[in-house]
């Protein structure tokens, strides 16, 4: 049986934060601001996955309530659902992710963030796909604001 689940994400940036993309630090002089280490593309994936599995969204497995996860890294996030998934008798097949964001560019990055993504999840680089797109001028991701990601995931039972 094969399985699908979307996410998707957004976080303001804010000056004094380190910017985190696919547990990646990339270098620029805002941040995003949120309860974890606010990693937009991660939170997006983390979705994808639960949904995919039928096991609801990462407000419910990780509260932003939770001083446990105040600063989290969102990559051992990711290892803990990745985990969840595994127990739940499935199989992590591909993932496609886009990160929609004005600056900075994503483009020297996106090899890294394939990287540790596909070593979060088990899979080879091949099976984890990282898109990055601008938002042409318009509304807040246009004016710098914020980022937004998406990401799929397929999933099939072992
Ligand atoms: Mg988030």
């Amino acid at each position: 049986m094969s399985l699908a689940g979307i996410g998707y994400d957004c976080h303001r940036f804010v000056p004094g934060r380190k910017l985190i993309l696919g547990g990646v630090e990339i270098p620029y002089e805002r941040g995003l601001d949120g309860h974890s280490d606010a990693d937009v593309l991660i939170h997006a994936l983390i979705d994808a996955l639960l949904g995919g599995a039928g096991l609801g969204d990462i407000g419910e497995h990780f509260p932003d309530t939770d001083e446990r996860y105040r600063d989290a890294d969102s990559l051992a996030l990711l290892e803990t659902v990745v985990t969840t998934v595994i127990a739940a008798g499935l199989e992590i097949v591909n993932v496609d992710c886009t990160v929609i964001m004005e600056r900075p560019k994503l483009a020297p990055h996106k090899q890294a963030i394939r990287e540790a993504l596909a070593r979060a999840l088990g899979l080879a680089p091949a099976r984890v796909n990282i898109k990055a797109t601008t938002g042409e001028g318009m509304g807040f991701i246009g004016r710098g604001e914020g980022v937004a990601a998406l990401a799929t995931a397929s999933l099939r039972s072992r």
